[in-house]
């Protein structure tokens, strides 16, 4: 193999079987993703490791992808259900499976992830090394966080969220400026509980070359994490999360100048006349790298259903500019998603990221819907079962509630619409009343 990773594949020249994959998906020409991949503005997660990924690339100009997080925990240490779910998701329509366990043999989860499952597989290493090392956070060395990024980049992770933009000088900032709700990502609240207990500089931070180097090793991707993504709708766009987006417009450089592809995460809880303007601050910073959000959740007060809330804001995210969408289930704020959960969060992204789509006119989005809006107007029941985003629910839906008259359903029976139209339009005699 004559190149490192994707990016300097295509700053070479040269075509991979992953580009051709990938820009066959998305309907555009090889070339043409090599260029946004050169570029940065598209990456293709990919580890060499990985050899039974069926990849998918990520950018705001091609299709948005979803992520799911799922893995074992502490309160629900069973790995086959865990793995069970996974190849659920896959199946709803996951482009990528972000490994969260925090719990048992993390390390044989991870490459039962990486043997078995055909989507990327992102990884926290941060939460790992709390679970691997079996010793209190604070007695955790600078050396032992480096190795562990190492070790899932030869498990063959395609992407790793590294909390690096949390340096001294913006955990400085971050306690002077004060915050409703602190530090709400995970990784991010563990790395500066280190930092404050240790009083080192952050690691990742630190050794950013080093991690540099095993990313262009194994071809990780890097998911710049946000430690200070805002947690409440009274944070958003605080001066904490700014000061950190900056440091990740820098690293964003640095780590395109070892061709290490990056992806940059991001908010969080925001109101919806901010979010626009974040992506748009967010792709001036980092110079077009894809944005991966999480959310964002448009209001604090709906636990239960902030699938919805993650979904309106994802759609304005992601129609402004975000590439990937990170789901949301009913449990979040309230406990680990089970199946159900696992599948209304999948749903919801999808939509987010189909609605989105629209809005942007990628290829093959109008289409999806100008099938469905056919088929309605066929009063094909059939048609629009399998086209539906969840097909599944459609039909168990109407088959809950029979029509008395087969080709209608029982929202408007005799007054429907699509086949009063369809008749007159053809020259019948519409009565309505007595049919
Ligand atoms: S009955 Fe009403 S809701 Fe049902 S298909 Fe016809 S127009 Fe649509």
């Amino acid at each position: 193999m004559n190149y490192t990773t994707q990016m300097d594949a295509a700053r070479k020249g040269i075509l991979t079987r992953e580009m051709e994959a990938t820009a066959k998906k998305e309907g555009m020409k090889p070339e043409e993703l090599m260029v946004l991949v050169a570029e940065g503005k598209a990456v293709i997660p990919a580890n060499k490791h990985h050899s039974c990924l069926d990849p998918n690339a990520i950018g705001s100009m091609l299709k948005t992808k979803i992520n799911v997080n799922l893995g074992t925990s502490r309160d629900l240490n069973d790995m086959d259900l865990e793995l069970k779910k996974v190849e659920d998701a896959v199946l709803m329509g996951a482009e990528s499976i972000m490994d969260l366990s925090s719990f048992g043999d993390t390390r044989k989860f991870r490459k039962r992830l990486t043997s078995q499952c055909p989507a990327m597989i992102g990884t926290v290493p941060i939460y790992d090394a709390v679970v691997y090392y079996h010793k209190p956070l604070k007695e955790i060395t600078s050396e032992e966080w480096i190795q562990i990024v190492e070790m899932h980049a030869l498990d063959g992770v395609d992407f790793m969220t590294i909390h690096v933009g949390i340096n001294r000088q913006t955990a400085h900032r971050f306690k002077e400026a004060k915050r409703l709700t602190n530090i709400v990502s995970r990784g991010g609240s563990i790395i500066f509980a280190w930092m404050e207990m240790t009083g080192n500089e952050n690691p990742f931070y630190e050794h950013f070359d080093r991690i540099l180097e095993i990313c262009r090793e194994h071809d990780v991707t890097l998911s710049l994490g946000d430690a200070c993504r805002p947690g409440c709708i009274e944070d958003a766009s605080d001066i904490s999360q700014i000061e950190e987006l900056v440091t990740l417009g820098e690293l964003t450089r640095r780590a395109w100048e070892k061709d290490v592809q990056v992806i940059i995460e991001g908010p969080g809880h925001m109101p919806l006349d901010q979010i626009a303007a974040n992506m748009k601050i967010q792709q001036t910073i980092c110079k077009g790298a894809p944005f991966y959000v999480l959310g964002p959740l448009v209001t604090d007060i709906a636990p239960g259903y902030d699938h919805i809330t993650a979904a309106i804001g994802g759609a304005i995210a992601a129609a402004a500019g975000a590439s990937f969408l990170c789901y949301v289930t009913p449990a979040e704020h309230l406990r680990l998603p089970d199946a159900d959960d696992v599948k209304e969060g999948i749903i919801s992204a999808r939509i987010a990221a189909h609605a989105a789509d629209l809005a942007k006119g990628i290829k093959g989005a109008k289409e999806w819907d100008h099938q469905m809006s056919d088929a309605r107007k066929r009063l094909d029941w059939e048609a629009m079962f399998n086209l539906a985003i969840d097909p599944e629910k459609a039909r168990r839906y109407r088959a809950s509630s029979k029509p008395e008259k087969e080709d209608t359903c029982s929202m408007c029976g005799n007054f429907c619409a699509m086949k009063n139209m369809n008749r007159i339009l053809d020259g019948e005699i519409v009565n309505i009343y007595d049919e």
